[in-house]
């Protein structure tokens, strides 16, 4: 008899996003005059760049031509996007080098993945609340997870104490849902534990784009030790608008090992059995990401959303509601007022001012009472949400 994997019985529902779209449908059906603003969608609005897509045509062009056609891509990327990856790294001094760069098609498959590296028989810790995805896969092989609190009272950003026990700590900085971004003085702590314990780190560093202020760190490896223990995932998802074109890297230092096997290889040997390479066209599209006008272009959409973060924490500020992030994130994680639940507010929301966000308690139990705002709408948008609120909170 076939047995199925039974783990999948132990995720829960995740009905965060669907249980958003049913409610607002309600209310479109309720109210079809309704004009409904969302701030609740962790997606990108804004299109790719001129410089991405005068690449990706360029590449379209190539692939349609004999003497440039491509075939199968190497499994971990094309040399021209490991080089560009890791001149971006050391552009900022960090010591990364082209062979601890394996490209792919984004950091929800690679951190969703790296579980095929580690045994089941390790301690994984988790924040909550963060991006689900590191619990669900975990859950789905039956692994051992603890989690770690992250609340009001640690900023949402947890630190090891003298309780802490983990082999594989995963963290998120610039934060989704909190919007909390480590300092340096934070991840020096996690490495140092790492350190001692033989603990590996898994860091998404998807939002690091986000982070304008230089006293604060966008890669783990600005820390002293880091290579010896840390995995770094990264996106051009949210940096430059590829939520739906597809790319991401990942980060193994190639010395880095674990119990006298090299996780480099290990990931070079799963990647090269289970993927087949990313897109050559999307691959160039990516690279022009690193070009100067690439760059520029890049940097002015992400000003862009963090001009609307700005706005939206002015509004909160005004109002005296409590938050986190929007600094150096595209999201913001305020206290419900006056006592709500994640749920209640969502509906007062909804149904007075047809504004939709996230509840927070759907990233995990320390996120009842929260509400994550996302600044990728439009300025108007954006605006006009603030507008409506002014005269309900
Ligand atoms: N990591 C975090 C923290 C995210 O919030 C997201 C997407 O929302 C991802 C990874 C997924 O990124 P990608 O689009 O590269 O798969």
């Amino acid at each position: 008899m076939l047995k199925p994997n039974r783990h999948y019985q132990d995720l829960t529902e995740n009905y965060l996003f669907s249980e958003i779209a049913r409610r607002v449908a309600a209310f479109k059906e309720a109210n079809p005059a309704a004009r409904v603003i969302s701030m609740g969608i962790g997606d990108v609005t804004l299109p790719l760049c001129p410089a991405v897509t005068d690449a990706m045509g360029k590449a379209v062009a190539e692939m349609g031509d004999p003497a440039t056609f491509q075939g199968y891509p190497p499994a971990v990327g094309y040399d021209f996007l490991k080089s560009a990856i890791a001149r971006y790294y050391a552009e900022r001094g960090i010591p990364v080098t082209e062979r601890d760069v394996f490209v792919s098609d984004g950091a929800k498959s690679d951190t969703g993945n790296i579980t095929d590296l580690f045994d089941n028989d390790n301690v994984v810790l988790i924040p909550d609340p963060v991006y689900p995805v590191y619990l669900d896969s975990n859950v789905m092989l039956g692994r051992t997870v603890r989690l770690i609190d992250a609340t009001e009272e640690n900023g949402y950003l947890p630190l090891p104490d003298e309780r802490t026990e983990g082999d594989i700590i995963y963290l998120c900085s610039p934060n989704n849902p909190t919007g909390a971004v480590y300092t340096r003085e934070g991840l020096k702590a996690w490495v140092d534990f790492a350190l001692k314990n033989g603990s590996v780190i898994l860091f998404d560093a998807a939002y690091e784009a986000f982070v304008r202020d230089p006293a604060l760190p966008r890669s783990i490896y600005e820390i002293e030790g880091a290579r010896a223990c840390a995995i770094e995932f990264c996106s051009f998802s949210k940096t430059a608008g590829f939520t739906g074109t597809r790319c991401g890297y990942t980060i193994v230092p190639a010395e880095l090992e674990a119990g006298g096997m090299n996780l480099s290889r290990m990931w070079l040997r799963r990647q090269s059995t289970k993927y087949n390479g990313t897109a050559y066209i999307v691959q160039r599209g990516a690279a022009a990401v690193f070009s100067p006008e690439g760059h520029a272009q890049t940097r002015a959409n992400l000003r862009y959303y963090l001009d609307n973060a700005r706005l939206i924490m002015a509004f909160l500020d005004k109002k005296g509601i409590p938050y986190t992030g929007g600094e150096c994130s595209p999201y913001i994680w305020l206290k419900c007022p006056d006592g709500c639940t994640s749920w209640e507010f969502f509906d007062r929301l909804l149904n007075t001012a047809a504004v939709v966000g996230t509840p927070g308690s759907g990233f995990g139990r320390n996120g009842e009472g929260r509400f994550r705002l996302t600044s990728f709408g439009s300025r108007e948008g954006t605006l006009e949400a603030l507008d409506r609120l002014d005269a309900l909170l």
